[in-house]
């Protein structure tokens, strides 16, 4: 498979690599927004968030508060952002399911430029539900597991 990722986790592409455990890895983005910009990725391939496998998810997300906490400690940014995108138009382009962790400065110049929208009359409630409809809940994956 042609995954500079997976490629990453097997050691046959060079990464400056700041943790790593049994599931996960994490290593420097090599286009930095800011310095210390950072990737964390599952060690199975997957392409985005949907797809990572349930056992590796609560290892990922340690794994991002480690670095980032490290992140913090070292470069002490004024903040910093935890993002993934998922597909092309939202911006993705490993297609390697990874979480971005970026550390901000006031001055950094940075912008996400996003335009909101405004919910009408049942607007809200009505996405709610259709989206609560939608959210697998444990007892049925249990059930078609
Ligand atoms: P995304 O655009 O959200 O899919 O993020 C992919 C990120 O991976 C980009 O920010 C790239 O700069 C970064 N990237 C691509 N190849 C490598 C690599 N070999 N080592 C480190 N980071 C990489
Ligand atoms: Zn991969």
């Amino acid at each position: 498979m042609n995954c500079i990722f997976c490629k990453i986790i097997e050691k046959q592409s060079k990464a400056e690599i700041l943790y790593e455990d049994e599931k996960v890895i994490s290593f420097l983005d090599v286009n930095p927004l800011n310095y210390g910009h950072a990737l964390v990725v599952p060690k199975v391939h997957c392409e985005n968030f949907l797809d990572v496998p349930e056992e590796y998810l609560p290892d990922m997300f340690t794994a991002v508060q480690k670095v980032a906490a490290g992140i913090v400690k070292a470069v002490k940014p004024d903040g910093f952002n935890i993002l993934s995108n998922n597909g092309r138009l939202a911006g993705q382009s490993v297609f390697h399911c990874h979480f971005h962790i970026i550390p901000r400065y006031t001055q950094d110049g940075h912008k996400f430029r996003m335009s909101f929208k405004k919910y009408n009359d049942n607007g809200m409630k009505e996405i709610a539900e259709k989206i609560k409809d939608c959210i697998i809940t444990n007892e049925e994956i249990n059930n078609n597991g």
